[in-house]
């Protein structure tokens, strides 16, 4: 009778092994759809911030124009800092720049976050 009791106590190493291999199975799966969801996530936030920055580029354009008569785009983001939000300039969740073009857009240096 105490000799099955010890037997019964533990889990076999089979056991063990089989929990292990079903965890990893589960956990590649898992890790297989996160990575494609997460590029994507972050592209959208890349896009969207490229979006805000040529809004305030916008309101920059129509600021220097009010006060000079002659309209003109920001040439560096920190110009742009006031017509943000918080005023703070966005960042690439990637940590890619952003480039202001010449003609009041914005694109990231990101090949992946390219409209
Ligand atoms: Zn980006």
């Amino acid at each position: 009778m105490r000799r099955i009791q010890a037997k019964n106590l533990g889990f076999s190493l089979v056991e063990i092994a089989l929990v292990v291999v079903v965890i990893g199975i589960l956990a590649s799966i898992a890790v297989t759809r996160y990575t494609p969801l997460q590029k994507s996530a972050k592209r959208a936030a890349c896009l969207s911030s490229q979006k805000s920055i040529e809004e305030a580029q916008k309101l920059f354009y129509s600021r220097v124009s009010l006060e000079t008569g002659k309209g003109a785009y920001a040439e560096t983001l920190d110009e742009l800092a006031p017509f943000l939000k918080d005023d703070a300039v966005p960042v690439c969740p990637d940590g890619f720049a952003y480039e202001l073009l010449p003609n009041g857009g914005v694109r990231c240096t990101s090949p992946d976050h390219q409209r």
